[in-house]
């Protein structure tokens, strides 16, 4: 990974091929075999099933502005031509005066008809998210959306009532269960859905029915292999009204396909992907890590068993 991005700076996982076509099982290093069952239902799936018929081509993705200054900020929103922007705030050792910086500057390089929306990754505690919203919807000229203003689901309901910009649960979605209790609590106007701690595109779809909420899909910093039961996802979800983060490949150095998933114009398009011999030589494990998830596969799926 060219920078570090939640904590890690090497992506591992798998890919593997089935009757349907490749998949990608990728939990994150530190999920248990439990927490990872639903990752390999979901890949199991991409490789044996059919995904639902998409209802589009192509979907809208956003651009990712990390906690940089304003010129890199409005750098980055100009070269991924994307029309909505997610600009991430509360990074730990920054002030609000950052954040309103680039905010204003996001905004500015992506037009009065872009979207712009922030993303807390639960940074917040109730009262700093009630003032850091108010003061950054202004920067924003309005905002989209507030994605994960605070860390528990409970706090994300008391922050939905008391400001006037839409709140986007992200983190709080993280097992099967979740966005049920996220929709009961009425905590967010936005369910961000990611299809392999879901346990699958077709669970996701049944989720998004199910919870009355509209849905943003998101990646787990997936290749463009993983990407593809994302974009099936969005593809087939009846409302699509936000764009999804899925223009998620510029977090990687590599990839395992012959042409990796880029957003042109901000969208990227819906369809099955396949290894690229090539482009998996450049990224391909060691033995050691071979022999780590061999291990960790047998581990996950005697649970899934
Ligand atoms: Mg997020």
């Amino acid at each position: 990974m060219p920078t570090r991005f939640r904590g890690i700076t090497r992506r591992e996982g798998m890919i593997f091929q089935g009757a349907a076509g490749w998949a990608e099982f990728s939990p994150f290093l530190d999920y248990d075999a439990r927490e990872s069952a639903p990752w390999l239902a979901a890949a199991m799936e991409s490789a044996e099933r059919e995904w639902p018929a998409p209802l589009r081509e192509l979907v809208p993705v956003n651009c990712t502005v990390p906690a940089v200054g304003p010129q890199e900020a409005a750098a980055i929103v100009r070269r991924s031509g994307c029309s909505t922007a997610k600009v991430k705030v509360a990074e730990k050792g920054q002030t609000i005066a950052a954040d309103i910086d680039r905010v204003e500057a996001v905004r500015d390089a992506i037009g009065p008809h872009g979207k712009v929306r922030v993303d807390a990754n639960g940074g917040w505690d109730v009262d700093h998210a009630i003032s850091a919203i108010a003061a950054l919807n202004i920067a924003a000229h309005g905002l989209e959306y507030v994605e994960q203003p605070c860390a528990s689901v409970e706090e994300l309901a008391t922050v939905r009532r008391r400001v006037g910009v839409p709140i986007a649960a992200d983190e709080s979605i993280r097992r099967a269960e979740d966005p049920y209790r996220v929709a009961e609590l009425e905590a967010a106007d936005i369910a961000v859905l990611k299809v392999a701690p879901l346990g699958g595109v077709h669970a996701c779809l049944r989720i998004a029915e199910q919870i009355g909420l509209p849905v943003v899909v998101s990646s787990a910093v997936d290749t463009s292999i993983g990407l593809a039961a994302g974009l099936a996802l969005a593809a087939a979800l009846p409302e699509l009204p936000y764009a999804c983060g899925l223009g998620t490949t510029s977090l990687l150095d590599g990839d395992v396909v012959a042409h990796p998933l880029v957003p042109v114009d901000g969208f990227l398009p819906a369809g099955r992907q396949a290894l690229d011999l090539a482009a998996y030589d450049r990224v391909a494990a060691d033995g050691e890590t071979d022999a780590r998830w061999q291990a960790r596969l047998s581990a996950v799926r005697a649970v899934l068993a």
